[in-house]
Protein backbone atom coordinates (compact mmCIF):
# COMPACT_ATOMS: atom_id res chain seq x y z
CA UNK A 1 0.00 0.00 0.00
CA UNK A 2 1.77 3.36 0.82
CA UNK A 3 1.60 6.55 3.45
CA UNK A 4 -1.80 7.84 3.30
CA UNK A 5 -0.84 12.13 4.78
CA UNK A 6 -3.91 14.04 6.15
CA UNK A 7 -3.48 17.70 6.31
CA UNK A 8 -4.93 21.17 7.45
CA UNK A 9 -4.46 24.13 9.98
CA UNK A 10 -0.58 23.56 9.94
CA UNK A 11 -0.69 19.99 10.75
CA UNK A 12 0.35 16.54 8.86
CA UNK A 13 -0.44 12.54 10.14
CA UNK A 14 0.62 10.65 7.67
CA UNK A 15 -0.46 6.73 8.12
CA UNK A 16 1.48 4.45 7.45
CA UNK A 17 -0.72 1.68 5.70
CA UNK A 18 1.90 -1.35 5.74
CA UNK A 19 2.36 -1.04 9.08
CA UNK A 20 -0.87 0.03 10.34
CA UNK A 21 -2.76 -3.80 11.64
CA UNK A 22 -5.95 -2.16 12.48
CA UNK A 23 -6.77 -2.88 15.77
CA UNK A 24 -8.07 0.68 16.55
CA UNK A 25 -6.11 1.98 19.38
CA UNK A 26 -5.45 5.58 17.83
CA UNK A 27 -9.00 5.70 17.05
CA UNK A 28 -10.38 4.32 20.70
CA UNK A 29 -7.35 7.49 22.48
CA UNK A 30 -7.84 10.46 20.52
CA UNK A 31 -10.07 12.65 22.63
CA UNK A 32 -11.33 14.19 19.30
CA UNK A 33 -11.86 11.14 17.15
CA UNK A 34 -9.60 12.15 14.14
CA UNK A 35 -9.04 8.75 13.40
CA UNK A 36 -11.35 6.10 11.98
CA UNK A 37 -11.04 2.58 10.70
CA UNK A 38 -11.80 1.80 6.99
CA UNK A 39 -11.18 -1.99 5.92
CA UNK A 40 -8.88 -2.64 8.68
CA UNK A 41 -6.45 0.46 8.19
CA UNK A 42 -6.83 3.58 10.08
CA UNK A 43 -7.86 6.67 8.29
CA UNK A 44 -7.65 10.25 10.04
CA UNK A 45 -10.68 12.38 8.16
CA UNK A 46 -10.99 14.53 10.84
CA UNK A 47 -7.36 16.20 11.37
CA UNK A 48 -9.21 19.70 11.34
CA UNK A 49 -10.26 18.61 14.77
CA UNK A 50 -6.64 17.84 16.02
CA UNK A 51 -5.08 19.62 19.43
CA UNK A 52 -2.02 17.58 18.74
CA UNK A 53 -2.09 15.86 22.43
CA UNK A 54 0.21 13.12 20.49
CA UNK A 55 -1.82 10.16 21.99
CA UNK A 56 -2.17 8.82 18.49
CA UNK A 57 1.29 8.55 17.68
CA UNK A 58 2.11 6.84 21.33
CA UNK A 59 -0.87 4.22 21.30
CA UNK A 60 0.11 3.02 17.67
CA UNK A 61 1.86 -0.50 18.30
CA UNK A 62 3.24 -0.51 14.83
CA UNK A 63 4.88 2.70 14.92
CA UNK A 64 2.34 3.82 11.50
CA UNK A 65 1.49 7.16 12.86
CA UNK A 66 3.71 10.26 12.09
CA UNK A 67 2.57 13.81 13.30
CA UNK A 68 4.34 16.65 12.49
CA UNK A 69 3.80 18.48 16.30
CA UNK A 70 4.91 14.98 17.79
S1 LIG B 1 -2.54 14.33 18.27
FE1 LIG B 1 -4.21 13.93 19.73
S2 LIG B 1 -5.95 15.07 18.92
FE2 LIG B 1 -4.46 14.90 17.25
S3 LIG B 1 -5.05 13.07 16.12
FE3 LIG B 1 -3.54 12.42 17.64
S4 LIG B 1 -4.73 11.77 19.42
FE4 LIG B 1 -6.09 12.98 18.11
S1 LIG C 1 -3.09 2.47 16.35
FE1 LIG C 1 -1.64 2.26 14.63
S2 LIG C 1 -1.87 0.12 13.97
FE2 LIG C 1 -3.68 0.60 15.26
S3 LIG C 1 -5.25 1.26 13.79
FE3 LIG C 1 -4.16 3.10 14.51
S4 LIG C 1 -2.54 3.45 12.94
FE4 LIG C 1 -3.27 1.34 12.72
Amino acid sequence: MAIKKYEANGITIEIDLDKCVGAGECVDVCPVEVFELVDDKATAPNVTECTECCLCVDSCPAGAITHSSC
